[in-house]
C-alpha cells in the first residue's frame, strides 16, 4: 500500500545542494545573501521538518519566485517506505530505500497503551555480534539525521493510520549500533524533539548501545535527556566476548565505569538488554554475575525472548530458565521484566532485521 509521496534524488549527478543538511541559522543566511528576509528560512525550515515536505512546491507561504530559487539551488532527499509487511500481532515493519538506493528497515510496535518505533541508525553493522542478523549485512554507511528522522516520521504515520493514534516511543534498536553514528544520532534526536520537529519528549526515546564506553561517557557529558539501554546478554567477561566479540576491546569492567559516569551525571537508570540462551549464559552463576553487574548502578532488566537467525547456533532458553533468573534478580530488588518477541513472522522482532524482504 502506498501512502506517502516520495520523490528519489540521486544526488551524486545533482549540483544542487541538500537543504536538510541546512540549519535553521543557514537557511535564514541564505535568504539574506539572496537579498530576501530572513524569517523566509524559518518557513522553509517549518516545511522541511514540521511539515516534512516533499516539493518546494507545497510551499504556499513563499512566492513562486522564491520557490523557484530554491528549486534551483537545493535538492530535498527523502527516504522511500519500498516495503512494508504486518504481521499477524499487528507489527509492521518497512523496508525503507535511501535515497541512494541502499535499504534499512525499521519496525512499528503496537501494544494497549502505546505505539513504539525501532529505527536503524546504520546500513549494516561494524560490530559483530553472534546472534544477529544484521552483524552478517557488515556497515556499509551511516544513515543522516534526516534519513533517521524520516524513519520516525513514516511510522507516526502509519500508527495515525493503522491504530488512530500518534507515534508515543521510539527505540534505537534497529540496523546499527547508534553510538557508532553519534553526531548524526544526535541531530536527529534534537529534531525528533523540537517543537519545530516532532515536538517528542526525550524521556520517551531509548538509544540502545552494545556499550560502547567512550561514547557513553560522551552521551553524559552531553547531558542528554533521553533514556539509555544497553544490550548486555552477560556479565562475564569470557562468555560476553564469545557472543558479542568486541567485548574483548571494551571489557565489562570499562562498560561499568561509563555506566557509573553515566547515572553521576545524569540521574537516569539504566536499562539491561538482556537474551538467554541455552547452554551460553544459563547457568545460576550467570544470573549471579548479572546481579552483581546491576548493583554499580541503578538499573532494570528486560529478559527478552530470542528469535534464531537462519544460520544461527543460538537457542532460546527454556521458561524455567527465565524464572530462575527473574527469582534470582527479584530476591536482590532488581526490576526484571521477561519480554516476549514481537513480528517474527515478518523477520522483524529483535536482532532479525538483515533485509530480507
Ligand atoms: S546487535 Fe546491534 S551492535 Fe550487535 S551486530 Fe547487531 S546491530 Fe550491530
Amino acid at each position: 500500500m502506498i501512502f506517502y509521496k516520495y520523490i528519489i534524488i540521486t544526488p551524486m549527478k545533482s549540483a544542487k545542494k541538500d537543504i536538510r543538511a541546512f540549519t535553521r541559522e543557514q537557511l535564514r543566511d541564505f535568504f539574506v545573501n539572496q537579498g530576501e528576509k530572513a524569517f523566509r528560512g524559518n518557513q522553509v525550515y517549518e516545511w522541511l521538518w514540521k511539515k516534512s515536505a516533499h516539493s518546494f512546491e507545497v510551499m504556499t507561504n513563499l512566492s513562486k519566485e522564491i520557490r523557484q530559487m530554491l528549486d534551483d539551488n537545493f535538492v530535498i532527499n527523502h527516504i522511500k517506505v519500498d516495503r512494508m509487511q504486518r504481521s499477524i500481532d499487528g507489527t509492521i515493519k518497512n523496508a525503507v530505500q535511501l535515497h541512494d538506493g541502499l535499504i534499512v528497515e525499521s519496525v512499528l510496535i503496537p501494544t494497549e497503551k502505546r505505539t513504539t518505533a525501532c529505527v536503524s541508525s546504520q546500513v549494516g553493522c561494524s560490530l559483530d555480534c553472534k546472534f544477529c542478523a544484521t552483524a552478517r549485512l557488515k556497515r556499509m554507511r551511516n544513515l543522516n539525521p534526516d534519513e533517521i528522522y524520516d524513519q520516525v516520521v513514516a511510522i507516526d504515520n502509519e500508527s495515525r493510520l493503522y491504530y488512530n493514534r500518534p507515534l508515543t516511543n521510539i527505540v534505537f534498536m534497529g540496523m546499527g549500533e547508534p553510538l557508532m553514528n553519534y553526531n548524526n544520532l544526535i541531530k536527529a534526536i534534537d529534531k525528533i524533539t523540537a517543537p519545530e520537529g516532532l515536538g517528542m519528549s526525550p524521556r520517551r526515546i531509548t538509544v540502545s548501545t552494545s556499550g560502547v564506553p567512550k561514547m557513553i561517557k560522551k552521551l553524559a557529558d552531553d547531558k542528554v535527556k533521553f533514556k539509555l539501554a544497553v544490550s548486555l546478554h552477560s556479565a562475564i567477561d569470557e562468555v560476553r566476548t564469545k557472543i558479542m566479540p568486541f567485548n574483548e576491546h571494551f571489557p565489562l569492567s570499562d562498560l561499568r565505569e561509563a555506566l557509573q559516569y553515566w547515572y553521576q551525571c545524569t540521574g537516569s537508570r539504566i536499562t539491561y538488554e538482556y537474551v538467554v540462551w541455552k547452554g551460553i549464559n544459563d547457568q545460576k552463576k550467570d544470573a549471579e554475575a548479572l546481579v552483581r553487574f546491576c548493583k554499580f548502578a541503578p538499573s532494570k532488566v528486560n529478559i527478552i525472548e530470542y528469535n534464531p537467525i537462519d544460520d544461527g547456533g543460538f537457542h532460546q532458553a527454556e521458561p524455567a530458565i527465565l524464572e530462575m533468573y527473574r527469582e534470582v534478580l527479584e530476591k536482590n530488588n532488581i526490576t526484571v521484566t521477561i519480554r516476549r518477541s514481537r513480528g517474527k513472522d515478518i523477520d522483524a522482532a529483535c536482532g532479525q532485521l538483515a533485509n530480507k524482504s
